[in-house]
């Protein structure tokens, strides 16, 4: 094994497992934890198994591997098979760049990362492809390295590559989302590319479960007065009735990382963007990039991109690696400054 990754898995609502000849099968897998795609599946893995109990009961597998044998799978997890070679390629150099960060500060107590959309999706064996293989297989070793950074210092920092489904025509800086923090290589860029995207090209890109989200680019989330009272004072018990959801403000692309909600008991002030998009949803909202309008007892929130906008669009990556650009043309443009290296083993 090279550089070895532990990953931990959430199965529901106990851990059953069938050992094969030469990988494992985890029962009842759940994907898209909190998100509208949140389901529960079987799944293959290969390397090591370990099982860990928590202190509150539940459990999670811990499946160690082989780095470049996880990526395999997390490119054949994020993207489908058909991809363009160069956005397999350019996904490669990200998710290994991710991984590596991840590894040298966990999220997770236990494990590197989770197999789920909040580290990088990572579904074993089952909806591997050769052609993910490929893509990892002539990347190996890749990583962005941050080049103001090079320039400075001289340090070869890798990137935290973050990455999302559709920016909705402009990417979002980083403390829009996360720490108050400038990340050079992480800039808000236009991206013209993920609103010419063809039909054709997302039933390439997208896997089964993502084609079930239609009208990411510019979408409209309707509610009635009640049902947004019911929503809101979920999340937020004994918020009142609400009467206004005020935008305080809004990153460089227009998601709002600061809004107030106000009920007829209290107001609450909620950011940063994940917060805001469950805020406002049973499950999530695409994104926090939307205008708010309420007439006729509804409210209307008209948005646009689906995920955090912070780094790369997948979606428009795609569309970019169909018009005949290459994964290093994809990289630069949506981490700016940044260029390929190899990472020490
Ligand atoms: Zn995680
Ligand atoms: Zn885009």
């Amino acid at each position: 094994m090279g550089i070895a990754i532990k990953v931990g898995i959430l199965t529901a609502p106990k851990i059953e497992f069938e050992q094969l000849e030469h990988t494992f099968l985890l029962k009842n897998v759940r994907i898209g934890i909190g998100f509208h795609w949140d389901r529960h599946e079987d799944q293959e893995f290969q390397g090591e198994l370990e099982i860990r109990t928590n202190p509150d009961g539940t459990q999670t597998a811990i499946n160690t591997l082989d780095l470049e044998d996880y990526l395999c799978s997390v490119i054949s997890s994020e993207m489908n098979a058909n991809s363009p070679m160069e956005l397999l390629k350019a996904h490669a150099v990200i998710s290994r760049s991710w991984a590596m960060r991840a590894m040298e500060h966990p999220n997770h107590e236990g494990f590197h990362v989770c197999a789920d959309d909040h580290c990088q999706r990572y579904e074993g064996l089952l909806r591997m492809n050769e052609r993910a293989v490929q893509a990892v297989r002539e990347t190996a070793g890749q990583v962005l390295i941050n080049g103001e950074r090079l320039a400075v210092s001289g340090e070869r920092e890798i990137c935290d590559c973050r990455y999302y489904k559709c920016c909705g025509g402009r990417s979002e800086i980083w403390r829009t989302c996360w720490e108050d923090i400038d990340v050079p290589y992480i800039q808000s860029v236009e991206c013209p590319y993920c609103g010419r995207v063809s039909a054709q090209t997302l039933r390439l890109v997208l896997n089964d479960y993502d084609q079930e989200t239609k009208d990411f680019h510019d979408w409209k989330v309707t509610y009635t007065d009640d049902e947004l009272d019911g929503i809101v004072n979920a999340r937020y018990p004994g918020i009142g009735h609400i009467t206004a959801l005020e935008p305080l403000h809004r990153g460089a692309s227009g998601r709002i990382d600061s809004l107030r909600i106000t009920g007829t008991n209290r107001s609450e002030i909620i950011g940063k963007e994940l917060n805001i998009r469950y805020a406002l949803s049973k499950k999530c909202l695409y994104s926090s990039w939307f205008e708010v309008s309420h007439a006729n007892s509804l409210w209307t929130l008209t948005g646009h991109g689906w995920g955090h906008g912070a780094g790369l669009c997948q979606i428009g990556a795609a569309q970019m690696a169909t018009e005949g650009y290459s994964y290093e043309q994809i990289l630069s443009h949506y981490y700016v400054g940044t260029r390929i290296g190899i990472a020490a083993k």
